[in-house]
Order: structure tokens, then C-alpha cells, then sequence
């Protein structure tokens, strides 16, 4: 492998959209940790969090909030250190920025400016959970977090019954039973496969129908972070 000081340096006024662990300290890239390493700021969803990161990685740098909440003023201000040449590392609390995070807007702005926008590849567990699933991977469709109002969920819910491909959803800890009991209504038959706790000494895949899965879990209380993996209409086996 190169040494570090042989590898091309960062090109100033870039982007970098850094993926972090998704629990797994170890995964991180060798290129991620370079980018954190040399860039001039880091702009993290949560600068508290990231610091443990760095601080794990043996890395001190100069952070800057950047968060649903600061989203517009922020990235206002990347936009004019990225034409002052600054190298910007763009990482949220965990995985892929951009992905069901803050991310696209800064990407849009920085672009629309003239300016580089570089992915650091790594953690997402919309990915994790997909490959390890089983489901069919050609094809799927990704909706992030559904709308938090009932009728809003199960207009969304009746809307992607029809969608080809494995449908990928991520669900907070608190309302997963909830999907449960909405999919055990609209998509009864579908199976379905709950990734839990990805990269994480927890770890598992739980598998069944909506019905089945919802009885699981009011048998063991299971918490943690889930991505939740429909199988397509057509695909009986799951
Ligand atoms: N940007 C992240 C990514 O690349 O995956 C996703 C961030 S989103 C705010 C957080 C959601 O991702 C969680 O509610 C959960 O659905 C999913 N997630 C994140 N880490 C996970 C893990 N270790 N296991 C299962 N799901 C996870």
C-alpha cells in the first residue's frame, strides 16, 4: 500500500461527502480517514458525536455544525469557504451523508457554484441490509423514513403496494411495531425482513410475514435501529 505522503493531496475547494460507521468503528475507510485528516473543516450533523469519531481516530480538526435546523445558513458559509479553496468534509452521525440526512442541499448549492462535489464511499445500511437480505437486489426502491401521520403512512404504503423491486424503508425503534401492524393490512402476504442493529454485536436479520413479525415482537422486546426490507409482490420465496 501507498504511503500516505505519496498519495495525491485533497483538491482545495472539493466537498468531500464522507461516510462514517454505522456502528462498527472499523468501518471506515482508509480514504475516509485521509479525507478527515487533511480536509480544513469538517461540517458534522452532530459535532459532539463526530468528535468521538476523531478523537477514536486519533484526528483533531476544526468542526462546523451543519443540521437539519442550519441547514440554509450553513451551507451559505460552505459555499464560501469552498471559494476561499477550503477542502470541506461534509459526515453525518452515522453512515452516508445525503441519505436519509442532511447532505443534498449543500451538494446542490456547491454545484450550482462551480464547485466539486467528491463521495467518499462507505457505511449506508440501507445497503448492509440489502445485500444480507436475501430479498432481490436488481431491482428495489428506497423510501427513507415514511411521514409520521397515519393517513399519510398508509397512503404512501397503498401507493408503493405496486412498486416493482424490494421495497427499503428505515423505521425509528419507536414506531416499527406500527409498520408492522400497516403492512400486515396493505401487504399481508409480502415477506418481510427486519435488519437490525447492523454491524453491531446484535446483529440479525428477523424474517415472516407482517403477522408473524409483529407477533415476534410483542413476544421479545427488540429495540435498537432497523432498516425494514419488503419483498416484491411476485417474490413468494423472500
Ligand atoms: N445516512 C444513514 C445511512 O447511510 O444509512 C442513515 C441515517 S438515518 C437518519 C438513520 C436510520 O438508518 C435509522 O433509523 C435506521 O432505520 C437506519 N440505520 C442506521 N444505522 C443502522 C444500523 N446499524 N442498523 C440498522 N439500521 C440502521
Amino acid at each position: 500500500m501507498n504511503e500516505p505522503s505519496t498519495l495525491p493531496p485533497l483538491t482545495p475547494s472539493t466537498l468531500y461527502l464522507v461516510a462514517t460507521p454505522i456502528g462498527n468503528l472499523e468501518d471506515i475507510t482508509l480514504r475516509a480517514i485521509r479525507v478527515l485528516r487533511e480536509c480544513d473543516v469538517i461540517a458534522a450533523e452532530d459535532t459532539r458525536h463526530t468528535g468521538v469519531l476523531l478523537k477514536h481516530l486519533g484526528i483533531q480538526k476544526t468542526m462546523i455544525s451543519y443540521h437539519a435546523h442550519n441547514e440554509a445558513r450553513r451551507t451559505q458559509e460552505i459555499v464560501e469557504r469552498l471559494e476561499r479553496g477550503e477542502k470541506v468534509a461534509l459526515v453525518t452521525d452515522a453512515g452516508t451523508p445525503g441519505i436519509s440526512d442532511p447532505g443534498e442541499r449543500v451538494v446542490k448549492a456547491a454545484l450550482t457554484a462551480g464547485f466539486r462535489a467528491e463521495a467518499v464511499p462507505g457505511a449506508c445500511a440501507l445497503v448492509a441490509a440489502l445485500t444480507a437480505s436475501g430479498l432481490p437486489t436488481t431491482e428495489f426502491h428506497f423510501i427513507g423514513f415514511l411521514p409520521h401521520k397515519s393517513g399519510q403512512r398508509r397512503r404512501e404504503l397503498e401507493r408503493l403496494k405496486t412498486a416493482s423491486g424490494t421495497l427499503a424503508l428505515y423505521e425509528s425503534p419507536f414506531r416499527v411495531e406500527k409498520l408492522l401492524g400497516e403492512l400486515a393490512e396493505v401487504m399481508p402476504d409480502r415477506q418481510v425482513v427486519l435488519a437490525r442493529e447492523l454491524t453491531k454485536k446484535f446483529e440479525e436479520f428477523l424474517r415472516g410475514t407482517p403477522a408473524e413479525l409483529a407477533e415476534l415482537l410483542e413476544k421479545r422486546s427488540v429495540k435498537g435501529e432497523f432498516v425494514v426490507l419488503i419483498a416484491p409482490a411476485t417474490d413468494a420465496a423472500g
